[in-house]
C-alpha cells in the first residue's frame, strides 16, 4: 500500500479508539502501519545475518523487551537532563562505577569523555572545543602504537593530538602539561607492551585520567563493570553490539566528577562539539532496559544455542572433499563462535568472493564474512531462531554446485 492510501484510509477509520489531540492512534490504525513492509516499500534488501555486529549491517537487531520499551516511553515527555540523571544513578549500580550516563554509541561516548576532561565543569572551555589552542585547555593523548586503529577518530575530534608510545618509559617521556588523556583499546590489548593495570596506575601516578574503549567486549558480561573496577577513571561500550539495545546508543561510565563535565557537551546543551550526538528518551531508556535485561541474562544458555547453530552449519557442509570447518572464539572482542570454512579450490572451484555474492543474492539473502580467495566465517549470534538452517542449506547448495 502506498503511505498516501494509508492516510487516506487512516483518514475515514471510526474515531473510537483516537485519543487525546490525535496523537494516539487506533487498533485498526495500528494493524494497518504493522502490515506495511518498509523495506518492501522503499526497495532495500533485508538478510539473515551470519556475519556480526557490524555498523553497515545494522548492528544488531534489539530485544524485544528493548523495542517495547522504546514504544512505552514515546508517549510522554520528561526532561532529557532528569532522565539522564535518573537512569545514569541505575546504569552506574549495575556497572559498578561512580556515575554513567547513555552517548550515541561508544564512538560519542569517547568523544564526550575527552570534552569533559578538556573542559572540566568550565561552559566557556565546553563552548570552545575544539578549538583548543590559546585556551588554557590540555591537547594530548597518549595512546600505544599497537592501539591505533581508526577509532581515536574520536578523540581528535576535540582537537587534541594523538602521541604514539610503546614501552611504560616511553609514556613516562611523553607526559607533559598538555597531556590530557591516557586512552587504552580493549580490543587491541594483546598489541601493547603496557597491561591495563600499568596504564591505570600511570594515569593514577601522573594524575592524568585514564579511559578504555571496550565497544565489542561483551561478553563476557563481567567486562561491563571488570574495567571500572580496575580503576580506569572513563569506559566507554557500544549498546547496539552484543547487548542489543538501540544501535544509536552506548554507555559512558566512570568518574561522577569527568560524567557531569562530560554531559555539559551533551544535548540539550547547544553550542557544544556534543550537540549532533542526541539520544532521546527512546534510546536512554531503551539502553538500560538492554542493559539491565542483558546482566540478567542466562549467558550459558545463549553460548549453547551459539554452539548448536554453528554445528548445523558446519554439519551440512563438512564431508565435501577439500573443505574443513572450525569453530574458533576470538580471544578479545566479539567473544562468540566463530566458525571458519576453509576450502581448496582444485576441489570446490569457487571463490569466496562468488560465494559470498551468491548467498547475498540468494532467497534468502544471506551475509557472511568474506576472509579471502578461500576462507569465510560466520557468527551465530545476531541470527533469529531457525536461520541457521536456511544458512546450512544455501551453503550446502553452493558448495554442492562447485565441486
Ligand atoms: C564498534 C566500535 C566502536 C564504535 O562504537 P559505536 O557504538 O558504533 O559508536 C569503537 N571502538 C571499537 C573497538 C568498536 O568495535
Amino acid at each position: 500500500m502506498q503511505r498516501r492510501d494509508l492516510l487516506k484510509n487512516l483518514g475515514v477509520l471510526p474515531l473510537a479508539g483516537v485519543a487525546v489531540g490525535g496523537i494516539d492512534i487506533s487498533e485498526k490504525e495500528k494493524e494497518l502501519v504493522a502490515k506495511r513492509n518498509l523495506f518492501e516499500e522503499l526497495g532495500v534488501r533485508t538478510f539473515i545475518n551470519a556475519a556480526g555486529t557490524y555498523t553497515f549491517m545494522t548492528g544488531s537487531l534489539m530485544q524485544e523487551e528493548v523495542v517495547e520499551a522504546i514504544r512505552s516511553t514515546s508517549k510522554e515527555f520528561c526532561l532529557l537532563d532528569d532522565l539522564q540523571d535518573k537512569v545514569g544513578e541505575k546504569i552506574a549500580a549495575i556497572v559498578k562505577s561512580e556515575s554513567a550516563v547513555v552517548t550515541a554509541g561508544c564512538f560519542s561516548a569517547m568523544t564526550l569523555g575527552l570534552a569533559g576532561v578538556l573542559s572540566g565543569m568550565d561552559t566557556k572551555k565546553v563552548a570552545q572545543i575544539p578549538h583548543l589552542e590559546g585556551t588554557g585547555m590540555k591537547s594530548e593523548v597518549i595512546v600505544q602504537k599497537g592501539h591505533n586503529v581508526g577509532y581515536s577518530q574520536a578523540l581528535t575530534n576535540t582537537g587534541c593530538k594523538m602521541v604514539f608510545v610503546e614501552t611504560i618509559d616511553e609514556v613516562e617521556k611523553a607526559i607533559n602539561d598538555k597531556t590530557a588523556l591516557l586512552w587504552f583499546l580493549n580490543i587491541q590489548s594483546d598489541q601493547g607492551k603496557i597491561t591495563h593495570e600499568e596504564w591505570v596506575a600511570l594515569g593514577k601516578k601522573h594524575n592524568i585520567p585514564t579511559m578504555i574503549d571496550i565497544a565489542a567486549d561483551v561478553p563476557p558480561v563481567s567486562n561491563l563493570w571488570k574495567f571500572n573496577d580496575m580503576g580506569f577513571d572513563l569506559v566507554c561500550i557500544s549498546g547496539g553490539k552484543a547487548m542489543r539495545g538501540p544501535q544509536s546508543a552506548g554507555l559512558l561510565m566512570g568518574k561522577k566528577n569527568l560524567i557531569d563535565a562530560a554531559r555539559l557537551s551533551m544535548p540539550p546543551r547547544g553550542s557544544t562539539i556534543g550537540r549532533g550526538m542526541k539520544v532521546n528518551k527512546e534510546e536512554i531508556i531503551g539502553m538500560y532496559v538492554a542493559l539491565d535485561h542483558y546482566v540478567k541474562h542466562d549467558h550459558a544458555a545463549d553460548w549453547k544455542m551459539w554452539e548448536g547453530r554453528v554445528a548445523t552449519i558446519s554439519k551440512a557442509i563438512n564431508s565435501f572433499p577439500g573443505l574443513t570447518t572450525e569453530t574458533r572464539v576470538p580471544k578479545l572482542g566479539n567473544i562468540t563462535p566463530t566458525l571458519h570454512v576453509e576450502w581448496d579450490q582444485a576441489k570446490v572451484k569457487i571463490s569466496s568472493k562468488q560465494l559470498q555474492e551468491n548467498l547475498r543474492k540468494g532467497n534468502p539473502s544471506i551475509e557472511i564474512v568474506n576472509n579471502g580467495e578461500s576462507h569465510i566465517s560466520m557468527t551465530t549470534w545476531m541470527m533469529q531462531a531457525g536461520e541457521e538452517t536456511k544458512v546450512a542449506q544455501r551453503l550446502k547448495e553452493e558448495f554442492q554446485k562447485a565441486v
